[in-house]
């Protein structure tokens, strides 16, 4: 277990947390800022507990230089907004200077600074020196409450915390508890829906997942990869070519496991990549060489939700079929109003799975959300994240 903000004694102290606030931007207005909602709880407890807080974030790609368009300017005007009291804004082109660092000294008690764009500074992502000192000059104790980044080693998520004492805040916290407890203790049966695209990104966590889960269950493209290796025609499906062995090698594995590997049993096929293409439901070994695979198939959404309806723990990543098109979202839709209706601990892990629970209306039905897709696959694959890694223990 990591210390978080509530072990350690922040009053009077200048607290440097690291937040997500790479919120998409459209003509220089924020366009959803549930990123920046997101981290109030862990803020608003910091200016409870009267610490003088930094806040820093990255924004986009500008790549080590400091570009204007991302500028987090207007994320310490919604700050401000959101929390009803002023952000001083530490508008500053390398992003720490003398003049950041009166600024961070001059702090009350209660009051909040925001950096500006930590990647302005090309060490950020190589996690180098001299930036991560200067950083941490700035602060007496470290909080990571970015898990979005928190699987990468930068100077701002990771390379911080050996110069501070460092813990977590309470949204890192969660996504800890929630990923956390869903692998290495879950109520059974414990079931992992696994869809997306391509086997070849999901094969790690599939592999993590085989020594924990009863059941692994695959949907979306992936799944004709894995048809291919059986030997049925995949028509133009989306193929991993690369991962056939791969996929054959994960049957065997959930086999010797005895972790039972359900496959979709038919599947909705279209002439063409589009919504608007005529669609057709067939078998799994009867897909037409003239079609693709883009959705389950109704018998296979009956199967899968019966079963998912028996589970006591479901961790869900990817989606089960290309839910951005309408028409071909109905499997992936089944798929998130069962994991709404049943009582199982439900998680969802990777970003476009997210996006479609989001899409459907179903999000606040689910236990956790994760908000950090990448961050979240590699939790899932049994990986040590540095965002967490560098935090200390309880
Ligand atoms: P996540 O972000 O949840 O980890 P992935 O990024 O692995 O999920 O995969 C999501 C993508 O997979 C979606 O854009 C979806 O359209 C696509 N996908 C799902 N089923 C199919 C399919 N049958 N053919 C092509 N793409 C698919
Ligand atoms: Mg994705």
């Amino acid at each position: 277990m990591k210390k978080t903000v509530r072990d350690i004694d922040v009053s009077g102290k200048k607290v440097l947390v690291r937040c997500d606030f790479n919120v998409p931007m459209q003509d220089g207005k924020i366009t959803d800022d549930r990123r920046i909602t997101a981290a109030l709880p862990t803020i608003e407890y910091l200016i409870e507990q009267n610490a003088k807080v930094i806040l820093m974030s990255h924004m986009g790609r500008p790549k080590g230089e400091p570009k204007p368009e991302f500028s987090l300017q207007p994320v310490a005007d919604r700050l401000s907004e959101l929390l009803k009291q002023d952000v001083v804004f530490a508008k500053s082109p390398v992003v720490v200077d003398d003049s950041v660092k009166a600024a961070a000294e001059a702090l009350a008690p209660g009051q909040v600074m925001l950096l500006e764009n930590v990647r302005y500074r090309a060490e950020e992502t190589k996690n180098q020196e001299p930036f991560t000192g200067q950083l941490a000059s700035l602060g007496d104790v470290f909080v990571n409450d970015a898990f979005g980044t928190a699987h990468r080693a930068h100077c701002s998520t990771a390379g911080i915390a050996s110069y501070l004492p460092s813990v977590s805040g309470f949204l890192i916290e969660k996504e800890v508890k929630f990923l956390g407890d869903a692998l290495e203790d879950p109520a059974r049966p414990f079931i992992a829906i696994m869809g997306g695209a391509k086997v070849g990104d999901k094969i790690p966590v599939m592999e993590n997942l085989i020594g924990k889960v009863d059941a692994l269950m695959i949907g979306g493209g992936m799944s004709y990869t894995f048809f291919k290796a059986m030997g049925f025609e995949i028509g133009t499906s989306i193929l991993d070519e690369e991962s056939l062995d791969l996929a054959r090698d994960i049957m065997k594995k959930a086999e010797d496991a005895g972790v039972e590997f359900l496959l979709p049993v038919d599947t909705v096929c279209a002439k063409e990549f589009n919504n608007d293409s005529p669609q057709i439901v067939c078998d799994r070994d009867k897909i037409p060489a003239d079609m693709m695979g883009m959705d389950i198939g109704p018998k296979t959404v009956e199967l899968y939700t019966k079963k998912l309806a028996e589970a006591k723990t479901i961790v869900w990543n990817g989606p089960a079929g290309v839910f951005e098109m309408p028409n071909f979202a109905a499997g992936t839709k089944a798929i998130a109003q069962a994991l709404a209706d049943g009582d199982a601990v439900t998680v969802i892990g990777g970003g476009d799975s997210a996006a479609a629970v989001e899409q459907f209306g179903l999000a606040d039905k689910m236990t956790h959300i994760s908000t950090g897709g990448g961050a979240s696959l590699e939790f899932l694959e049994g990986k040590e994240l540095p965002g967490i890694a560098c935090l200390e223990d309880k």
